[in-house]
């Protein structure tokens, strides 16, 4: 495996109500999963399920409460940020909202050479190529290079965040409902793009959603999680042709009837 994670539990406490009372929220419970390489990796579950954290912590974003994450089968769970420069450099991050995550006052070209000069040691005009090359590739026209990202569409604002995160060749992208908040007709062309991507570039993805009909298209494989706990794993298709949990037959269900 590329990366897993071996009996992941995080809780939030949060302070609620007149009285201040602090709750605790169990929001990941022994969560195991893996993820090979090149592999995209479903993880579709609905909203408080506990799917942004556990992206998260195997981004080494958040630290858990117990349990291992290995990458590369070594134990990173506690390691300290000075150790985990080799890791940052093969992580990347997509997430749902394109616009909060691009700076308002960046042009997009510099926002796509950014990372290149973070990470690597090459010169202005080679990561200027590099970047130029890149938002080509993911379908941005030469004349949208020097446009601040409100100028842009909100497909055109997540292909810029997907360049964004793939011209360093990570090894291991999370992508945090890239799709959920742009229209459906746009939504199957950056599943394609991130599909075609996916086989040139080589990577591993987990690729979170709350809708299984996304996830269908892109997985290799699926995990259902359910308030924090996995409750099944398998082939997009054996998920829906033969859901095992309640939860995930109530899923599929819901996905006939509309
Ligand atoms: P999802 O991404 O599936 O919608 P999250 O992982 O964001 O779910 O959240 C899982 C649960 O943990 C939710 O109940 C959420 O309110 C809680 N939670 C997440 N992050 C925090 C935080 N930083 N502080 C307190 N509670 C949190
Ligand atoms: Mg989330």
């Amino acid at each position: 495996w590329l990366i897993r994670c071996e009996q992941i539990s995080k809780s939030f406490n949060i302070t609620r109500g007149f009285f201040r009372k602090t709750l605790k929220i169990d929001a990941l419970r022994n969560v195991s999963i893996n993820i090979g390489f090149n592999e995209i990796v479903g993880l579709v579950g609905e909203s408080g399920s506990g799917k942004s954290t556990l992206g998260k912590i195997l981004l080494r974003l958040l630290e858990p409460d117990s349990g291992r994450l290995y990458f590369f089968e070594e134990d990173i769970t506690h390691k300290r940020e000075r150790e985990l420069k080799n890791f940052r450099k093969s992580i990347q991050v997509i997430f749902q909202d394109p616009m909060a995550s691009l700076n308002p006052r960046v042009r997009i070209i510099d926002a796509v050479e950014e990372p290149i000069l973070l990470h690597e040691r090459i010169s202005k005009e080679i990561a200027f190529e590099r970047a130029k090359e890149m938002l080509i590739r993911v379908g941005i026209d030469s004349k949208e290079f020097f446009k601040f990202p409100h100028e842009l569409s909100g497909g055109q604002r997540q292909r810029v965040n997907i360049a964004r995160a793939l011209v360093t060749k990570p090894k291991f992208v999370v992508a945090d409902e890239p799709v959920s908040s742009l229209d459906v007709s746009v939504q199957a062309e950056v599943i394609n793009l991130f599909l075609n991507l996916q086989r040139e570039l080589k990577f591993s993805m987990l690729f979170i959603s709350h809708d299984l009909r996304v996830v269908r298209h892109i997985s290799d494989r699926v995990y259902i999680i359910y308030r924090g706990e996995i409750v099944e794993e398998g082939a997009p298709l054996k998920i829906f042709s033969e859901p095992s949990h309640i939860y995930t037959k109530t899923l599929v269900e819901d996905l006939f009837e509309i």
